[in-house]
């Protein structure tokens, strides 16, 4: 019987970094990490060379495999500012752990990923005085600016980083599984005992009964955004304890780099967030790409979500960022992820399978968008797969209305947001499982059962998922 003293479940950054740590910090080496994905160099998104997303099998390279959605991650590591006392990206890590600790786990991960190959440049430092004009311009209309130090990787060298970690982990003997699903935990008197696991080649057959049993003492999940419907499953079928979670609901804004300049260069990525009228939703920016790519990104069932990542070296003329909603649901519906798959289905129909964009203009004329008039259109879409057509089909009246107020504020603050020729894509859906509930050694209501990174709720982000697993290494050597 393989017996290990820790599995991990998922190989995103939270895992990655989980193992880096354990292995430094622990005499037993004997952890196994396990992935439905592929070996980061074995990852490769066909849409680079073909021109669409044709929907990888079994798994999305995006998402899925070595470093996770990491891996074609813009690369984005949000630091912290010295002064503030309070952190404000990245998730509920600090909740945990606090504020001055979070701040001295950053600066430890950050570490790291320097000496694995990162920028040493900081983006969003130098112009202090031009972000306070533009957060008190900001505040003006009930929008708040967060500006925080940025560390970017750029997608093809985030890949080269992971690549180096993989390599590190695997001289240093970590034992990992590479395109296998983790189909159940085994979990007996309420303590976890192990998992089950089949190869990822049958995730489609229901009938399939031949699984490994592997077990360990303790089991970390650590399954990111891609796995949150597999742990909302888990919990209900083990009892594991959660509360509510909120699932984020918007498109991807794409404009040109002229409109965006000042915040481009003041500080790579300005976070803005506000309460708009008349709901008084929370509407925020998010991965904002400067001179990037619309990118598209495949999850269970064939789900196409869009999203956006830039190069160090190769260029668009422009911007893209996320505008999200966050919708909680509490009495009697509970269940945010099943909304946002509905409505990632519903416009997923309506773009036949494909990523829909339609221009701001149209949306406002009380119209579809139509191809030919993407051809004529002054903002060229950088994601060549989308299909023109119209998005407030399928988004509800309450989010496409936070979404619109919002893009309307935020034209008060930067000249040309609200242009009738900027691009909404569709739909852009951050899930989160249910927040799992856990104790402040990261512990479930499972004995022995852990959890970590984006997909449980905790953290959203390179860094902070990092940090999680850095932080949970320590805990259980403590132990
Ligand atoms: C295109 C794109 C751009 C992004 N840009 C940025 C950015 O610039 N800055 C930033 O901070 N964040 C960015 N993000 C988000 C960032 O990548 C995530 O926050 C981070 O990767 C979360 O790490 P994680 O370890 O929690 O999970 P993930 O990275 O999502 O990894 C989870 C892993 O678990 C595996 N898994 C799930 N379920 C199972 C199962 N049942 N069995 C086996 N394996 C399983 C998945 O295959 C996956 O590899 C971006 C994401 C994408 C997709």
């Amino acid at each position: 019987m393989k017996k290990y003293d820790v599995i991990v479940v998922g190989m995103g950054p939270s895992s990655v970094f989980f193992a880096y740590e354990y292995l430094k910090l622990s005499k037993k080496k004997n952890i196994l990490l396990i992935d439905q994905g592929k070996q980061v160099e074995k990852r490769n998104c066909p849409i680079e060379q073909i021109g669409k997303c044709v929907k990888c099998k079994p798994f999305c390279n995006i998402t899925s495999g070595f470093s996770g959605a990491g891996a074609f991650s813009d690369g984005k590591l949000s630091l912290y500012n010295e002064e503030d006392d309070d952190i404000y990206v990245g998730g509920n890590l600090h909740k945990y752990i606090g504020v001055e600790n979070t701040k001295r786990l950053i600066d430890y991960t950050d570490k790291i990923y320097l000496d694995f190959g990162a920028d040493k440049k900081l983006e969003g430092i130098e112009y202090k005085d031009e972000v306070s004009k533009m957060k008190a311009k900001a505040k003006k209309q009930g929008i708040d600016l967060i500006s925080i130090p940025i560390r970017h990787l750029g997608t093809e060298k985030a890949h080269e980083l992971y690549k180096k970690l993989e390599d590190y982990l695997n001289q240093n003997g970590i034992e990992m599984k590479f395109e296998t699903i983790v189909q159940d935990l085994i979990v007996e008197n309420n303590k976890i005992k192990g998992v089950k696991i089949k190869p990822a080649r049958f995730v489609e057959d229901e009938e399939f009964s031949d699984f490994e049993e592997i077990y360990a003492d303790k089991v970390v999940i650590a399954v990111g955004r891609k796995g949150a419907n597999w742990l909302v499953d888990m919990c209900e079928k083990h009892n594991i304890e959660t509360r509510p979670g909120v699932v984020d609901i918007g498109i991807r804004y794409e404009l040109p780099d002229k409109v965006m300049e000042k915040v481009n260069t003041y500080m790579y990525e300005g976070k803005f967030i506000g309460r708009p009228h008349p709901f008084k939703d929370k509407v925020r920016t998010f991965c904002q790409n400067p001179s990037g790519f619309v990118s598209e990104e495949v999850y269970d069932g064939n789900m196409a979500l869009v999203n956006g990542h830039s190069y160090k070296d190769k260029k668009s003329t422009n911007t893209n960022l996320a505008i999200l909603v966050s919708h909680h649901f509490t009495y009697p519906f509970d269940k945010p992820i099943d909304y946002g798959r509905n409505v990632a289905k519903n416009l997923n129909e309506l773009g036949a399978g494909n990523i829909v964009v339609q221009r701001l203009g149209d949306i406002f004329r009380g119209k579809r968008t139509w191809d030919y008039e993407l051809d004529e259109n002054t903002v060229r879409p950088t994601l060549k797969s989308a299909v023109a057509g119209d998005i407030t089909f399928a988004i509800g009246y309450r989010t496409m209305t936070d979404i619109i107020s919002f893009i309307c504020d935020m034209d008060k603050i930067v000249e040309g947001f609200a242009n009738p020729d900027n691009l909404l894509y569709g739909p852009e859906i951050k899930f989160y499982s249910n927040e799992v509930v856990l104790d402040n050694n990261f512990e479930t209501s499972i004995n022995g059962l852990y959890a970590i990174g984006d997909g449980c709720g905790m953290t959203r982000g390179l860094m902070m998922a990092s940090c999680s697993g850095v932080e949970l290494a320590r805990i259980l050597e403590k132990e």
